[in-house]
């Protein structure tokens, strides 16, 4: 039996697909702590894993919504919340960690004090990578532009002040790229295929692309009519009332059933009114949240911020997609389902180019059969199994 600490920032992005791993691992005999934060306690405890609690060293739960904007577009920003969690966890967790003694530490490539307290402990060490891969081929994906590059580029001269802080507390960390780039040593696990994967063939055999990790549900999403649209702009940066409500406009005329989940920051009551108030023959959900594996199974197309997963959700079901990427990552995982045909950007928020999208997804059958061939290579991963493989293998 093997111990393992799992480290993972608190975003449901990142934490989802680790969670079908833990099971994994606990169905096999091992034994997980999983450190994490209050908001996400109930789904880790659900696999089994002891949850042990980071919320009192966490520099992150004090953000605000704008503050959480910040952190997906200006990269120094984050680098400084980052950073600043690992110190605070430094102080607190290290001697815990050091008296259980891992066998292994698998941290979300975010989470860098994971990463950070292996590297301090000498503690054998697997990367969770919930985004594409990051190294410098992939990178001109991520990167979108010319102007966002030199965006970054700017960004990074100013998080060079926070790598030092870390070099001052005993952290043999070079520069900004090694805190934000898989490097080819390092044992990665990444949830997609080679094939969604830009640029898989330069990434060495350390990395193991296991697919999207589905979590499983017992709901049952029932579908009223023909054809189900589902919209929705993720759990982070989803205050967009307008777009919301362009939506609402540019379908209340058709025949479908429209799910929109629009989170917790914006007021819920002046949309559902709005809605009720618009005479409207297609049929609209508007929730804070839903279960999105149960809509995405009976869904024809998704109107998504290509967060990634909600992006390997959809393609995992054959949903073709409707993009409105907002952050740079979001952007790099749309250039790489436009590219390989998946799915069509939105021009804009306007209700006259939702329409246009929207039509387009579901009389066009191309894009369903696009979907259908990189859910054809999702199949051939290996999937949770082959992730703890991968741990075990780190283990011993
Ligand atoms: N999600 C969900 N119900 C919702 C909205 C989102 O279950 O109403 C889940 C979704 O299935 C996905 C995650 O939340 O696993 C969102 O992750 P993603 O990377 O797409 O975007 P983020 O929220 O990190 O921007």
């Amino acid at each position: 039996m093997s111990k393992i600490a799992f480290f993972c920032i608190p975003a449901h992005g990142h934490t989802n697909p680790t969670l079908e791993v833990v099971k994994e691992l606990i169905h096999q005999g091992h034994e997980v702590r999983y450190y994490s934060y209050e908001c996400m306690r109930e789904k880790i405890e659900s696999t089994g894993a002891e949850y042990i609690s980071c919320d009192d060293y966490d520099f992150e739960q004090k953000l605000t919504p704008a503050d959480g904007k910040r952190i997906a577009e200006d990269m120094s920003f984050a680098i400084e919340i980052l950073v600043n969690s690992t110190l605070a966890m430094d102080a607190a967790l290290l001697e815990q960690i050091k008296q259980w003694k891992p066998d292994c530490i698998v941290a979300d490539s975010m989470a860098l004090w994971g990463k950070l307290i292996a590297k301090k402990l000498n503690i054998p060490f697997v990367s969770s990578t919930t985004t594409f891969a990051f190294n410098k081929d992939s990178a001109k994906v991520m990167q979108g532009s010319l102007k966002d590059l030199f965006i970054v580029l700017i960004q990074m001269g100013k998080a060079h002040k926070h790598i030092k802080r870390l070099q001052e507390n005993g952290y043999d960390i070079k520069n900004v790229i090694e805190i934000i780039q898989n490097d080819n040593d390092t044992n990665t696990i990444v949830y997609t295929s080679p094939e969604f994967q830009p640029y898989s063939d330069t990434f060495s055999d350390k990395y193991v692309f296991v697919g999207p990790s589905i979590r499983p549900t017992n709901d049952v999403f029932e579908k009223t009519r023909e054809k189900l649209v589902y919209i929705s702009m993720g759990t982070v940066n989803n205050d967009m009332t307008a777009f919301y409500k362009n939506c609402i406009d540019a379908l209340k005329d058709s025949d479908y059933q429209v799910v929109l989940s629009v989170g917790s920051q914006v007021d819920i009551k002046q949309l559902q009114e709005y809605m009720t108030k618009s005479e409207s023959k297609a049929q609209f959900h508007v929730l804070p949240y839903v279960d999105q594996i149960a809509v995405l199974e009976k869904a024809d197309a998704f109107l998504t911020h290509c967060g990634m997963n909600s992006v390997s959700e959809a393609l995992y079901f054959k949903v073709p997609l409707g993009m409105y990427p907002q952050t740079n990552e979001q952007k790099g995982v749309a250039f790489r389902v436009n590219e390989l045909g998946a799915g069509i950007y939105l021009s804009s928020d306007a209700i006259s180019d939702i329409q246009i999208a929207v039509k387009e997804l579901l009389q066009q059958s191309e894009y369903k059969e696009q979907a259908t061939v990189i859910n054809n290579s999702f199949s051939k991963c290996g999937g949770s199994k082959a992730a703890v493989e991968k741990i075990l293998d780190v283990c011993s």
